[in-house]
């Protein structure tokens, strides 16, 4: 389990003036692992400890509700969505924590956006999917990892043999990288029943 490395909570601090230092960790995994309830977990222990959160995630993304990130187990954190990855640099201000979640979705820019948030000092928690249902690496998330200090892979069970699953398969033939819909679509299996 992530352990987050230092807590600086510029607020409640002694020296008011002391310049907190930021990082970039990621959640990345396939569809059913769990990464959207890392995300809260994470964030949920930040507002805790009485930081100043702030969660965003692309536009495209309305599966559930348009004002909430939504996890597959319902628990619920109030979002915004944004159109484009530079819309968190202005909405951001002066929180402590960034959340960001379904980051494949934004474009590349969305990891030049993330490494100036953590410059400005602010932790940034990025949760993604790192392969598409190809098995190839989605959008900006191998850029986002690279530049990250903190990487966690969630695994999923695979549906048919129940072994560790890091693919997320997709029935049906339609080739567009891009099809949201979950449980009907998707299911995730492990590297032997993926490629069967
Ligand atoms: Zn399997």
């Amino acid at each position: 389990m992530f352990i987050e490395p230092l807590l600086r909570n510029k607020k409640n601090h002694k020296d008011a003036n002391i310049s907190s230092v930021g990082w970039i960790e990621v959640i990345c995994g396939s569809m059913f692992s769990g990464k959207t309830e890392e995300l809260i977990r994470r964030l949920n222990r930040a507002i805790i400890a009485k930081q100043k959160v702030e969660i965003f995630k692309p536009s495209i993304d309305t599966r559930y509700d348009v004002d909430n990130v939504v996890s597959h187990n319902e628990r619920i954190i109030r979002s915004t969505p944004v159109q484009f990855a530079e819309d968190i640099l202005l909405l951001a201000g002066d929180c402590d924590v960034v959340g960001v979640d379904e980051a494949q979705f934004f474009d590349d820019r969305v990891t030049a956006v993330c490494d100036k948030l953590a410059s400005q000092g602010k932790r940034v928690v990025v949760a993604g999917l790192d392969m598409d249902f190809t098995g190839k690496p989605f959008g900006p998330m191998p850029a986002l990892l690279a530049i990250a200090e903190f990487v966690t892979k969630v695994h999923a069970i695979c549906v048919n043999c129940g072994g560790i699953a890091h693919y997320s398969y997709r029935f049906g033939d339609k080739a567009d990288q891009v099809m949201l819909g979950e449980t009907e679509s998707y299911e995730a299996r492990c590297r032997n029943c993926f490629h069967q």
